[in-house]
C-alpha cells in the first residue's frame, strides 16, 4: 500500500491554482492524481517516496523510459544547434536531417512538414486534403481519436442517419464537450471502423464529396484493434478509385510499432500520415508526411500551415536523437520491446487462464489492451460493448496502489526503460490484485 500525505498536500495546492490536470477528458479516473518528483528507467517516484512501474509512458511519447542517459547525452551533443529560427526565412540543418530520415523510413513520405503536436498534424492534413481535392468532407471512424479540436473530437455515430452520416452529440460520448462551434460535426462523416460494407455504401452515395479518409491504421485508442484482413487494402483501393486522400493517423503507432510505423508493418501506403507522440522520444513534435503533390501545396502557398515553433530546434534535435536510437544496432530497441512485451502479455494471459478470469489481451508492438471481456480478438469498439468497464477501473486503481500505473480504459504502453525484473514484479502484483478483485 502506498502512503499519500504529501500527495494530499500537493493536491490541495494544485486545485487552488489549476482547473485539474493539463489535459482533461471525461474518463472516470477515480484516483487522486499522483505528484511525481522523479523518474528513472520505467520507474516513477512520487512526493511521498512511493515507486511505481510505469506503463503510461506519458500517454505514448516515452518510448525510452525516464532519464535515459543515451538519449540525454546525445541531445547534449546537439546543444550548439539549438539556436532559434524564424521558420522559412532561416532554416536549420537539423530540420533537413530529420526530414530526410523520416522520408527514408516512412513508405508514404516524399515530403514532410513539422508541427508541434498530433492535433496540429491532423488539422493540417485535413486542410491539405480539402485543398488538394477541392471537396468539403472527411470521413472518420468510431472509437478513433484525432485530437481535441472541434471537428474531430467525439460525437457518436448516428446509426439512424438516412442521409449524410454526420456524428451527433450525446451525453454518452466520453469526450463530449460544451463550447463546440456549431457545424463542426458536419465537417465529417463518422462511421464504424473495420466494416468495409458501411464504407462502400457511404462512398457510393457521397464518394465524390469526400476529400479524405482519416483513421488510426491500428485502433490503439479503442482496444488496440487490428484491421481485419484485407480491410486497409480495400480502403486504399476505394480512395484511389474515388480520388480521396487516405491519411493514416500514426500519432500513436508512428515509430512505436516499427521503424517504418504501422504503414510499413501492415504493407498499406496512405497518401498522408500524421505523427506526434513518440517521434521525438518525449519532447513535443508533430509532423505531416506524404505525397509530394499534396505537401507541395504548402510550397505553392495555396495552403497555409503556420506556427512559431514549427521545426523548433530542440524538438528537431530530439527527433534526430530518437530516430538514431531506434535505428541503432539493427533495431535492438524493438527487439527489447518484443521480449519484454511478449513475456508480459503471455504472463497476463496465463494468470487470467489460471484464475479463470475472461480477458482480452491484444495489441501491436509497444502498446496493448487488457480488458475484462470474454473474447479472443476485438476488431472495433462495438466488439467491446460487453466489457466490464467498472471492473477495469477498480483493477487500475488497485494496481496503482500496488505500484503499477496503466492508462485508463485498459491500455498499456511499453518502454525500453523496463527491465525483465520489472515485468516479473508487475505480473506478481497483477496476480495479487486479480485475486482480490
Ligand atoms: N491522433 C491520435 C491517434 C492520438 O492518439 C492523439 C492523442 O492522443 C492525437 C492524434 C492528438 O495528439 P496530441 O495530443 O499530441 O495533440
Amino acid at each position: 500500500m502506498t502512503s499519500s500525505q504529501k500527495n494530499e498536500e500537493w493536491y490541495e495546492r494544485a486545485v487552488r491554482v489549476m482547473p485539474g490536470g493539463q489535459s482533461n477528458l471525461r474518463m472516470p479516473l477515480g484516483v487522486r492524481p499522483l505528484f511525481i518528483e522523479s523518474g528513472k528507467g520505467a520507474h516513477l517516484c512520487d512526493v511521498d517516496g512511493n515507486e511505481y512501474i510505469d506503463f503510461m509512458c506519458g500517454a505514448g511519447p516515452g518510448i525510452f523510459g525516464y532519464s535515459n542517459e543515451e538519449y540525454i547525452l546525445a541531445l547534449k551533443h546537439q546543444l550548439d544547434r539549438l539556436y532559434y529560427l524564424v521558420s522559412g526565412a532561416v532554416q536549420s540543418t537539423l530540420e533537413v536531417e530529420v526530414a530526410e530520415k523520416i522520408v527514408e523510413l516512412t513508405p508514404c513520405a516524399e515530403k514532410i512538414r513539422f508541427v508541434l503536436s498530433g492535433t496540429d498534424a491532423v488539422q493540417l492534413a485535413i486542410r491539405l486534403a480539402r485543398a488538394y481535392t477541392k471537396r468539403p468532407y472527411f470521413i472518420r471512424f468510431e472509437g478513433h481519436y484525432h485530437g481535441w479540436l472541434d471537428n474531430v473530437l467525439g460525437g457518436v455515430v448516428n446509426d439512424r442517419a438516412v442521409h449524410k452520416p454526420f456524428a451527433i452529440e450525446s451525453e454518452q460520448d466520453p469526450v463530449a464537450t460544451e463550447g463546440r462551434a456549431s457545424g463542426a460535426l458536419e465537417e465529417s462523416f463518422k462511421i464504424p471502423w473495420n466494416d468495409i460494407e458501411v464504407l462502400e455504401g457511404v462512398l457510393e452515395k457521397y464518394g465524390h464529396e469526400v476529400a479524405m479518409i482519416h483513421m488510426e491504421p491500428i485502433l490503439c485508442n479503442g482496444g488496440c484493434c487490428p484491421p481485419r484482413p484485407g480491410y486497409l487494402e480495400r480502403v486504399r483501393e476505394l480512395c484511389t478509385h474515388y480520388g480521396i486522400v487516405l491519411t493514416f493517423d500514426e500519432v500513436i503507432t508512428g515509430f512505436r510499432v516499427s521503424l517504418n510505423s504501422a504503414q510499413g508493418l501492415l504493407g498499406v501506403t496512405p497518401d498522408l500520415a500524421t505523427f506526434g507522440k513518440a517521434v521525438a522520444g518525449g519532447v513535443p513534435m508533430g509532423a505531416v508526411a506524404g505525397k509530394k503533390g499534396i505537401l507541395d501545396l504548402l510550397l505553392q502557398k495555396r495552403v497555409i500551415g503556420a506556427g512559431t515553433f514549427n521545426g523548433y530546434p530542440y524538438g528537431m534535435a530530439a527527433a534526430r536523437v530518437t530516430l538514431s536510437l531506434l535505428e541503432k544496432d539493427g533495431g535492438a530497441h524493438y527487439r527489447k520491446i518484443d521480449t519484454l512485451q511478449g513475456r508480459l502479455m503471455s504472463g497476463l494471459k496465463e494468470i487470467c487462464r489460471r484464475l479463470e478470469i475472461p480477458a482480452l489481451i491484444q495489441g501491436p508492438r509497444g502498446v496493448f489492451f487488457f480488458q475484462f471481456i470474454d473474447r479472443d480478438v476485438a476488431y472495433s469498439v462495438r466488439d467491446l460493448k460487453d466489457a466490464d468497464v467498472a471492473k477495469q477501473n477498480r483493477f487500475r486503481m488497485m494496481l496503482a496502489e500496488e505500484g503499477v500505473l496503466i492508462m485508463w480504459g485498459g491500455r498499456w504502453y511499453i518502454s525500453s526503460g523496463l527491465t525483465e525484473a520489472d515485468i516479473e514484479t508487475t505480473l506478481e502484483r497483477v496476480e495479487r490484485v486479480l485475486k482480490r478483485l
